[in-house]
């Protein structure tokens, strides 16, 4: 039997993330990312301020983030040029290891997409609410 190419896989080693906007830093319905007690002291420490500061600033529901107006987390660059974490040293630990070793599914559901989209276009357009 003739050897199979591998399969395509687009984010799997995250080799596009460095060009993404951030697509998985605006929060979906039935999507949460949530932050530990240990996320939580390393941002803390990260700007110099107690946890119970953090969980006031940025928090709600004790382990998640507030969101802008558009959805995306309040930790985001919001530089229209660029997209990205403003915390990428500190950032929780579910950021650091979505997707999860596996392609990432925003760049390959074109639903997710269509849903994201429109949020990153308004964003970059500096028509969302800063809520923090
Ligand atoms: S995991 Fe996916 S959505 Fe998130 S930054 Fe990387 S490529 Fe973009
Ligand atoms: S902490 Fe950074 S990587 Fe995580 S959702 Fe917020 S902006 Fe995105």
């Amino acid at each position: 039997m003739e050897p199979q190419p591998a399969p395509y896989t687009l984010a799997r080693n995250k080799s596009y993330c460095n060009f993404c906007p951030g697509y998985c830093c605006y929060r979906l319905p039935g999507a949460t990312l949530y932050l530990d007690a240990l996320d939580i002291n390393r941002l803390a420490r990260h700007f110099g301020i107690s946890d119970g500061t953090f969980r006031r600033r940025y928090l709600e529901n004790k382990n998640t983030f507030r969101t802008r107006a558009d959805g995306s987390c309040p930790l985001l660059a919001t530089d229209r040029m660029c997209k990205r974490c403003t915390v990428h040293e500190a950032r929780p630990r579910q950021c650091r290891e979505f997707p999860y070793d596996k392609p990432c599914p925003y760049l390959e559901n074109p639903g997710l997409l269509e849903l994201i989209q429109p949020r990153v276009e308004r964003s970059l357009a500096g028509k969302s609410d800063d809520h923090r």
